[in-house]
């Protein structure tokens, strides 16, 4: 999942930052806690109940369910709450309290390239935002698409979710989204294809239902398309880019995130549409 699973953030870091926050503050944000003693207790957040059997502890800067058994610092809290990962939620709650993650020492050369390696991924994102914007306004007007969708049994609020969207079955639908099309970031995005032969650009997908893949922050790295019809290739995906790259992605993560938790399963399925379409129906953990 992109550079972030190789961070390495320094145990003295962890234990300064944890200085600095409080777990009491920390729950509080999301359970209203009543002062009991020495600790705080409220309704648990990860199993249900009717009275409360979750306490947390100032003096340890600890968390714990009587219930479910349930426990840990502030940190593990968000993480368990949230469904982010350890560095995802270590970054977010040291820029709460405007501190910076430490890096790894490294040579002014490496650290301009990961800055510019930085500002480009940063720039294709935009791009693919902008493009999923597009499609998804696009599938609003587009009747043909939403049919398809509802004979799938799609709901409107799930196609919402899923940020599903619509290209159009023209050769530069997206000359009319961006100022220059010619623009090379379109095609570094997976967007546009140059034929270099007779100098001759066009949109990758056209006529297809477009499912946004989107990384584990939620933006959206690459899409997947399917035609309407019986069209051979039935999905077409980006290409590998600086932000997507296949097997790192799983395609719905983002959207299942809490529901993985909440069930403490996952489902895997093959297709865009199966997660999608379980979802749907009440499933998704898919
Ligand atoms: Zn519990």
């Amino acid at each position: 999942m992109g550079e972030n699973t190789r961070v390495s953030i320094p145990q003295s870091f962890i234990q300064e930052l944890l200085s600095r926050v409080d777990v009491v503050d920390i729950v509080g944000r999301y359970v209203q806690l009543k002062k009991g003693g020495a600790n705080f207790m409220g309704l648990c957040p990860f199993h249900g109940e009717k009275s409360p059997s979750f306490s947390v502890s100032p003096s340890k800067q600890f968390y714990h369910c009587f219930g479910c058994g349930k426990n840990g610092n502030a940190i593990g809290f968000l993480m368990e709450h949230t469904g982010s990962g350890f560095v995802e939620t270590v970054k977010d709650l040291a820029q709460q309290h405007g501190l910076v993650v430490p890096q790894e020492q490294i040579s002014p050369q490496e650290a301009a390239r990961q800055q510019a390696q930085r500002e480009q991924r940063k720039t294709l994102s935009d791009v693919l935002a902008q493009a999923a914007h597009a499609y998804s306004e696009r599938l609003r007007t587009t009747p043909l698409a939403i049919d398809y969708l509802k004979k799938r049994g799609l709901s409107g609020e799930i196609a919402q979710r899923f940020g599903l969207g619509y290209a159009p079955d023209t050769w530069r639908g997206l000359a009319s989204v961006f100022a220059a099309y010619d623009d090379p970031l379109l095609e570094q995005a997976g967007l546009v294809i140059h034929h270099e032969a007779d100098d001759k650009r066009y949109d990758r997908f056209r006529g297809r239902v477009m499912f946004p893949i989107r990384n584990e922050r939620g933006e959206c790295i690459g899409f997947g398309g399917r035609v309407l019809g019986d069209e051979k290739p039935k999905y077409l995906n980006s290409p590998e880019t600086p932000v997507f790259s296949k097997g790192h992605e799983l395609y719905g993560l983002y959207e299942a995130r809490s529901a993985i938790r909440d069930a403490g399963h996952v489902l895997v399925t093959e297709g865009y549409m199966d997660v999608v379409a379980l979802a749907q129906l009440g499933l998704p953990q898919a």
